[in-house]
């Protein structure tokens, strides 16, 4: 078998966690199997080096901001190879250089183009395990490129459909996918299987597990994922395109407070302003959610919507650069508010998931400021001081605990 195993920075935080993954790893490879093994920056080594970065200039060059980033999971392959020759296992590190993983030039956000694949299976014939950096491309370029944060899953999926690997094993410091993140809510459950689209929902609309893109990834190319601990031998959760198990109502409720608030006042109310706004917006590449335009009146509306915390800046300032070409009286911009949502294939076929949500809410006396549905969720748009409230009332609604 081929194996591609990838492992989080608090898996990799420290000497004694590393040496405890290289011994998973060399299991698997004694049982015979290959194993490609992807992964993060040591804990929270990203953060301290974004931290560096911004110490020196707070809005560092996109390109120069990917070099440094990338030094972090450079680190952790190579001592992880380090770990594993001590251990009498021949290892070899790569970096997405000496692997040939071409992305897009996107600085900060590049997307997998290809993945040439002769250098791994060069070193898996020789039997050796090979360690690759999650999170990183390079670019036409051949300039350093990274993926988003939390990258690391999309580059240990996109391995497995490359090398057409017969298993694909994301370790976190959770025991798999849970109905709500469980340092959250305290009655969260566990959940045995879960379909790609409602993951896919769930990883977008902050379950903080697994990279959006991964997900996305493991759909197009029919990766079957399996999400568990490294900390422990618990059955972990199977992210696949059909669960067998009887269906609940909804899988699972997530909290996103990355979320911001952009509003956009007394735009002139003619045809074509949506289109203007968030075409600006996408030739940024800033993603945006939740959208709510009110009813015009006098001649103007009003269109909110929200991005991720770390697009604001951008976002403003591409909208203020356009302020003539838009015309509107005034931009206010919210970062005290949470996204809430309920996820579930069975959203669609069950009017009343909605409503009872929304009771939930209105029982614990939260106020909701936007809604957004699809077949598959309901986002609420709330003051982040209720978050955590909210999610536990919700959850606790769906009866998710038993
Ligand atoms: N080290 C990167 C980050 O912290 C990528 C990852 O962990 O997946 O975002
Ligand atoms: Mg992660």
């Amino acid at each position: 078998m081929l194996i591609v195993k990838k492992f989080g920075g608090t898996s990799v935080a420290d000497k004694e966690r590393i040496e405890r993954v290289a011994g998973r790893c060399i299991e698997d490879y004694k049982n015979g199997n290959d194993v490609i093994v992807v992964l993060s920056a040591m804990g929270k080594y990203t953060d301290e080096l974004i931290g560096m970065a911004k110490d020196i200039n707070d809005k560092p060059p996109k390109r120069e901001l990917d070099m440094l980033m990338t030094i972090g999971e450079q680190m952790s392959v190579s001592l992880m190879a380090m770990a594993m020759n001590k251990m009498g296992v021949p290892a070899v590190s790569l970096n997405a250089f000496q692997v040939s993983m071409h992305t897009t030039s996107a600085y900060g956000n590049a997307r997998i183009k290809r993945i040439d694949t002769e250098r791994i299976r060069r070193e898996l014939d020789v039997r050796k395990i090979v360690i690759v950096t999650g999170f990183q491309g390079v670019n036409k370029y051949d300039d350093l490129t990274t993926l988003g944060r939390g990258g690391s899953d999309t580059t240990a999926v996109a391995l497995a459909a490359a090398m057409h690997a017969d298993a694909c094993e994301i370790y976190t410091d959770v025991d798999g996918i849970y109905t709500a993140d469980p340092r959250l809510v305290p009655t969260a459950r566990k959940l045995k299987e879960i379909t790609y689209d409602e993951m896919l929902d769930l990883a977008t609309l902050g379950a903080g597990v697994l990279h959006n893109r991964s997900v996305e990834l493991a759909k197009k190319y029919g990766v079957p994922l399996v999400v568990r601990s490294s900390m422990n031998d618990h059955e972990g959760t199977i992210v696949k395109e059909e669960v067998a198990v009887e269906r609940m109502l909804i899988s699972g409720v997530a909290l996103d407070t990355d979320a911001v608030r952009i509003a956009v006042i007394g735009l002139r109310d003619v045809p074509g302003m949506a289109f203007k706004l968030f075409d600006i917006l996408a030739k940024k590449n800033i993603n945006v959610d939740v959208i709510l335009q009110s009813i015009g009146r006098g001649g103007t509306k009003d269109i909110s919507f929200t991005v991720n915390k770390n697009d604001m800046d951008e976002a403003v300032s591409a909208i203020e650069k356009n302020k003539t070409r838009l015309g509107y009286e005034e931009l206010r911009k919210d970062d005290s508010i949470a996204k809430l949502s309920i996820v579930g294939a069975g959203l669609v076929s069950n009017p009343g998931c909605a409503a009872r949500m929304f009771e939930s809410l209105y029982n614990e006396n939260v106020n909701i400021n936007m809604i957004s549905t699809s077949e598959v969720r309901v986002t609420v748009l709330i003051n982040e001081k209720d978050g955590v409230r909210a999610m536990n009332a919700v959850h606790d609604a769906f009866n998710l605990d038993d």
